[in-house]
């Protein structure tokens, strides 16, 4: 057992993404599928690059 393979890798679309809610800080998951996250919180969703784009404006914690 040299390798570890995720089983739901392939099979679960959304990836927990390190980045906040623009709106209201909560956590923002990835849909990998469509290149947008969205906020569990208040479920907004945002496109990726407008999170990164954000994201970088903002120094990191
Ligand atoms: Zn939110």
């Amino acid at each position: 057992m040299a390798e570890f393979d995720n089983p739901y890798v392939d099979e679960d679309p959304f990836v927990r993404a390190h980045f906040d809610c623009l709106d209201c800080g909560g956590k923002l998951w990835e849909y990998a599928i469509q290149g947008q996250m969205v906020c569990e919180d208040c479920r907004s969703v945002f496109r990726s690059e407008r999170v990164f784009d954000a994201t970088i404006e903002r120094p990191a914690e």
